[in-house]
């Protein structure tokens, strides 16, 4: 499954990484409530998130938002990259429209992100959330450009 080349509100075709739920919690943030699904990729190990605003299974166009992990961005606010800004962009807009889902994607290798920027695409990003949109039933996504998610 891969997301490339697909039309934005289009859900990709079957394939791509096995992940499995391991654990799933409620998750008040500053934002409003989410609920936080992790996933663990049968593959190569890597754990991922995601983060669910409102109903989405059997939704259509859902608002959704694909985040690779980011250390120095998200825990420290580094203004090397957008990282940061961008997660809480996407977060704040799932709350406003009142359903969403982030996928939330584990770099691989333990590489760190340099402050500097971010790698465009790594790691089957695209993949793995795609597989975990199928996952949660959505039915089709709606993905923005970082620059509408940032505006929202
Ligand atoms: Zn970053």
């Amino acid at each position: 499954m891969s997301l490339a080349g697909a039309r934005p509100e289009a859900l990709p075709a079957a394939g791509g990484p096995r992940l499995r739920r391991e654990a799933e919690a409620r998750l008040p943030t500053r934002f409003g409530e989410f609920r936080v699904v992790a996933y663990r990729d049968a593959v190569d190990g890597r754990a991922h998130l995601a983060l669910v605003a409102g109903e989405v299974r059997g939704r259509g166009r859902v608002f959704a938002h694909i985040h690779r992990s980011c250390l120095l961005g998200e825990a420290f606010g580094s203004l090397g990259c957008g990282c940061g800004a961008l997660l809480e962009g996407a977060m704040q807009r799932a709350q406003r429209e009142g359903r969403g889902v982030i996928a939330y994607v584990a770099r691989g290798g333990g590489a760190p992100a340099s402050g500097a920027g971010c790698p465009k695409d790594g790691e089957g990003a695209c993949a793995v959330g795609a597989a975990i949109f199928e996952d949660l039933g959505l039915r089709s996504v709606r993905l923005l450009p970082v620059g509408e998610v940032l505006g929202s």
